[in-house]
């Protein structure tokens, strides 16, 4: 494909083609080094660079990388599939003690102009909410429990590890007795929590019209109203568990087996107001940043960069770092109390990982509040998972 040409963005098959990088630009400390004679590339590098110096404007060593990378076959090459322009931003603190925990965000979309658009969209409002926080915060001493609302990729990252994770059905087969919930049962006591997996829609990380297995891409709905209704399936599990196929095969680049795997996995948007969930505080945090979060069977775990105190509905200058949440997957949901009306979508720069497997998904969720959850001090992980 010659250069400037934009990428054709048909479907694509979840995998398992192997990339190449196509062009690399990176800006480091305003010096940008890599292949600086692709000025598409270049171009997009150094207005992405002056966007985050000022949405963060008090960090040092700035490093801001795009990369245009492609399929490495041919064939996948000429139908225009697996084309895609990645971007990772990390941006050290000046303040001593903190360069263990950057800003850092990242992500991967099909063309030029949509990771443009979602820097601006999501990136520096990211980048620019975790620079306020992390400027001011300290260490948390002890673990802290209050309500907490969950800023949208916080709760998107929440959502993935607690629910994608455990409806996939081999993971259900495997601890689904240990969650002390079951399929049908009321996840949620909120009737308006919603969840659903879609690759069917089209320009995201996990979009796709056919799984790896060749049953066609489609909507399912995981929790309805609060309730668990399904599983997402491939061959091997789905018509035993008596789920059907859900077309959620999905094959690890490199790797021989077919898995069940999220594709946009997302809640769909409450009526809440999110400053009327801050608001209806009266002691607790407001927390963002999610850096690494796993799904271990019944558990989650996700890694936190920064927790803001809500005093009497108001957000403070009382600020934590280094935060870490643990919960059972059985019990979380069910402190939900508020959900918001503005569902974020995002293409994730870091893959889901299971069992040492990667693959590209996309996540989104609107703000979410619990009622009273425990936050433990962490050890600062190195990006969102
Ligand atoms: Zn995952």
């Amino acid at each position: 494909m010659p250069d400037g040409e934009p990428p054709k963005t048909g479907m694509r098959r979840s995998g398992p083609t192997s990339t190449s990088v196509l062009s690399e630009v990176t800006i480091t400390g305003g010096r940008m080094t890599g292949r600086t004679d692709d000025l598409e590339l270049a171009a997009l590098a150094t207005q992405f660079d002056l966007a985050v110096a000022k949405a963060a404007p008090s960090t040092s060593d700035r490093r801001v990388t795009v990369i245009e990378s492609a399929a490495a076959s041919e064939q996948d090459r000429a139908v225009g599939t697996d084309h895609r322009w990645e971007t990772l931003i990390t941006c050290p603190l000046l303040q001593p003690g903190l360069h263990a925990n950057p800003l850092v965000w990242g992500a991967r979309k099909p063309t030029p102009e949509l990771l443009s658009r979602e820097l601006h969209s999501t990136g520096l409002p990211t980048l620019e909410r975790d620079h306020d926080a992390l400027t001011v915060a300290e260490s948390l001493p002890n673990r802290r429990s209050g309500a907490v609302v969950m800023e949208p990729l916080l709760a998107a990252a929440l959502l993935h590890a607690c629910v994608g994770h455990t409806v996939e059905a081999d993971n259900y087969v495997e601890y689904g007795e240990d969650l002390g919930i079951a399929i049908g049962d009321q996840w949620s006591t909120h009737r308006e929590l919603h969840v659903l997996d879609d690759p069917t829609e089209p320009g995201h990380s996990g979009s796709y019209e056919v799984d790896d297995e060749g049953s066609a891409a489609r909507s399912t709905t995981l929790i309805e109203s609060g309730r668990w209704e399904s599983l997402l399936t491939s061959c091997q599990h789905g018509p035993t568990l008596g789920h059907g196929l859900t077309g959620n095969g999905r094959r690890a680049r490199g790797a021989s087996r077919i898995t069940p795997r999220n594709s946009i996995l997302r809640a769909l948007p409450g009526a809440d107001e999110p400053t009327s969930i801050v608001e209806s505080i009266d002691d607790g945090f407001y927390c963002g940043g999610p850096r690494r979060s796993g799904s271990m069977r019944e558990f989650v775990r996700i890694e936190i960069a920064w927790a803001r105190r809500v005093r009497r509905g108001q957000l403070t200058g009382e600020v934590f770092r280094d935060v870490e949440l643990r919960a059972r997957k059985g019990d979380i949901l069910r402190r939900l109390y508020a959900i918001g009306n503005d569902v974020t979508l995002f293409d994730n720069f870091w893959p889901c990982e299971k069992d040492g497997e990667n693959i590209y998904t996309t996540l989104g969720a609107p703000h979410l509040g619990f009622r009273s959850l425990v936050l433990y001090p962490s050890t600062p992980g190195q990006g969102p998972r």
